[in-house]
């Protein structure tokens, strides 16, 4: 291998602890921070993830409350939680596990959320915010892989991103990101053309398009930083966009999955719940 990896386990341990420590000063002037999160139906892959950011609350000593409610829930009920928690002063981040069930309106429901405690950074304004250069909260996924991409070190100024992917979760606001580290930034999706003429010229690459490992070695410029957001089930194993084993022979910098941005996600959800408390209670 001669790509040098980008172990986002070993950087979300890091952080965790620093987030454990500034969690145990906060409580010391009597603030726990609180992250509520709203899980609608039974969606298997939604119980594991929200399973998942219970136990990484309880390690860094954030108090976390799920809220289980029925798949027929209507759209009144969930705003009606939201509402709740948006008054609840336990409570500093309020995260709405997606997909909701089809009948629910998502744009709707993120809307509900208080600016403030949207430790999503879904909000309209929170991804305003980003779009304008204020301070807001960052989404998760972006926000850990833009972490993962400064440890490397590299002079990001005037550099090449490629961000393969458009949403509005991951795609978008990663671009901002770039944008805002004075990268020059190319956003591609699914209508791009050709789309491989412009992952080769990436100095920074970011697949984030759900394709099982379509970014092969001949698609990366040797020495690129490769940050793989992807999460594909093939054959019961979980596996990234980018085809690992052949893109480490080229790239300078790569991210594994799993154990790569999907582990410093959560741990970004931790800090911005962190953050929220600490705003709350100055
Ligand atoms: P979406 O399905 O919302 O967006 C996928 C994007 O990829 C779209 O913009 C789409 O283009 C584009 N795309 C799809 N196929 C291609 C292609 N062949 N060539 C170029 N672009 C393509 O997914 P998300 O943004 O929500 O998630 C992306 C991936 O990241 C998924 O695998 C998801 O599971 C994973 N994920 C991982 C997280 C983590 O913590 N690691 C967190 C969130 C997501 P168009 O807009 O034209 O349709």
């Amino acid at each position: 291998m001669s790509a040098q990896l980008l172990d986002g386990k070993a950087m979300s341990d890091e952080l965790r602890q620093e987030i454990a420590a500034r969690v145990a000063a906060l409580k010391a002037k009597g603030v726990v921070p609180g992250l509520a999160v709203i899980l609608v139906g039974e969606d298997p892959a939604s119980q594991i993830y929200v399973r998942n950011k219970g136990i990484a609350c309880e390690q860094t000593g954030v108090y976390s409350r799920t809220i289980r409610m029925p798949a027929e829930s209507t759209q009144q009920q969930l705003e009606d939680e939201i509402r709740r928690l948006n008054a609840d002063k336990r409570i500093h981040g309020i995260l709405v596990q997606l997909p909701l069930p089809a009948h629910l309106d998502e744009s709707a429901a993120l809307a509900a959320v208080a600016p403030e405690k949207d430790v999503d950074g879904f909000h309209m304004i929170n991804a305003g915010r980003l779009m304008n250069g204020q301070p807001g909260v960052t989404p998760c996924t972006p926000k850990g892989a833009m972490e993962m991409i400064r440890r490397t070190g590299a002079d990001l100024r005037g550099k090449h991103a490629v961000v393969v992917g458009r949403s509005n979760i991951v795609g978008k606001p990663m671009a901002m990101l770039l944008l805002q580290a004075d990268c020059t930034v190319t956003v591609c999706h699914s209508k791009t053309r050709n789309l491989a003429d412009f992952t080769r010229d990436a100095d920074i690459l970011v697949a984030a398009a759900g394709r099982a490992r379509f970014i092969t070695a001949d698609m990366v410029k040797p020495g690129a930083i490769v940050i793989d957001v992807g999460i594909n089930r093939v054959d019961g194993k979980v596996v990234g966009d980018v085809d690992f084993d052949v893109v480490k022979e080229v790239a300078g910098w790569i991210t594994p999955v799993p154990g790569g941005v999907g582990r410093m996600t959560i741990t970004m959800l931790l800090k911005n719940t962190l953050e929220a408390a600490e705003r709350a209670g100055c």
